[in-house]
């Protein structure tokens, strides 16, 4: 029998969009995917959601979330989507446990962590090169790492590793940033760290026991390279959104999902909430909205079909 309702992702927009259509009646069913959770696990302490005046732990709130969706039906399943097949209804959603059919899809399905693309950085990756200083900060208590970036993560992450690190690089490659005024300040007050600008990451040197010893960085206005001495890099140069196994069936734009109207895809009855199509604002209570969003347009759309 097909679901109503298949919500692909359980990050902030998913589990949104389960507490909406799971009140609604529609038994959502959630498939976790590779990061349950999403992107709020791999934060501290969140400070802007609406109705949490004293902050969050990142990972607290989305449990919350989900206990409320699973309060009022929703099903979680720990699988992760492999493949789906949008050319006819039901739609057909593969994981690699189970084949699913669904007669509605919200893929909340987020954005992973963009990487800088060096060969070095793939070999240090999790010896000492990381993309999420809440999992890894405490393992450089008292020692110097870099952090790589000039968004709102980086500065947050610079600020983060100072629980831990003697010492903090915030190496950016211009010397304006995309961080909120307030990140920015906090970082700037702190002693520990040290901003390194217009500098790009041209190489991660590792020692003879393949650990993180240094960055190579290259300064984009005269091109002179200088070597600085670290333990640790903190990659946290944005996102990309988790899309590809929608290419050739949805319509994206840059990558991301492609919306009209708030949440619908080119595919009828198929609808995206949260970063997998949102290249502008990208936070949690905005992909709150927009899970609430995927989720009216759904139960409206099972309505019109006479579900
Ligand atoms: P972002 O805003 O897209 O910033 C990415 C940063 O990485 C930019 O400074 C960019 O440099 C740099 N960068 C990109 N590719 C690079 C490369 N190949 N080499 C070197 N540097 C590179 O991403 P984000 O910081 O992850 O933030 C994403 C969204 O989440 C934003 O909307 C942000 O406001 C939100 N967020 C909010 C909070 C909060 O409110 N507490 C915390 C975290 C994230 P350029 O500036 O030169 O392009």
């Amino acid at each position: 029998m097909a679901h109503k309702v298949i919500i692909l992702g359980s990050g902030c927009a998913g589990s949104t969009a389960a507490i909406y259509t799971a009140r609604a009646n529609l038994a959502p069913l959630v498939l976790e995917g590779r990061e349950p959770g999403g992107q709020l696990t791999l934060t501290t302490e969140v400070e802007n959601f609406p109705g949490f005046p004293d902050g969050v732990q990142g990972p607290e709130l989305v449990q919350l979330m989900r206990r409320q969706a699973e309060r009022f039906g929703a099903l979680y399943r720990t699988e992760t989507v492999t493949r789906v097949d949008l050319s006819q209804r039901p739609f057909a959603v593969t994981t690699e446990e189970n084949l699913y059919a669904a007669r509605t899809l919200i893929v909340a399905t987020g954005a992973s962590a963009r990487l800088l693309g060096l060969p070095s950085e793939k070999r240090l990756m999790g010896r000492g090169v990381s993309t999420c200083a809440t999992c890894d900060g405490a393992f450089f208590r008292n020692r110097e790492v870099a952090v790589i970036g000039g968004g709102d993560t980086a500065v947050e992450e610079a600020t983060f590793l100072t629980r831990f690190a003697s010492k903090v690089l915030l190496v950016h490659r211009r010397d304006r940033f995309r961080a909120s005024r307030i990140l920015l300040d906090r970082a700037r007050a702190n002693p520990k760290i040290e901003f390194v600008l217009d500098s790009l990451v041209v190489e991660i040197l590792g020692t003879a026991k393949s650990e993180v010893s240094a960055v190579r960085l290259k300064n984009t206005k005269d091109g002179s390279e200088t070597v600085r001495r670290v333990d640790g890099v903190f990659v946290a140069i944005g996102h990309d959104p988790n899309t590809k196994i929608f290419e050739g069936q949805l319509e994206l734009d840059n990558g991301y999902i492609a919306v009209r109207g708030g949440a619908r895809t080119s595919v009828e009855g198929v609808f995206a909430a949260g970063d997998v199509h949102d290249t502008v604002y990208r936070q949690a209570v905005t992909a709150a909205g927009s899970g609430c969003r995927a989720a009216i347009e759904a139960e409206r759309f099972l309505e019109s079909e006479g579900h």
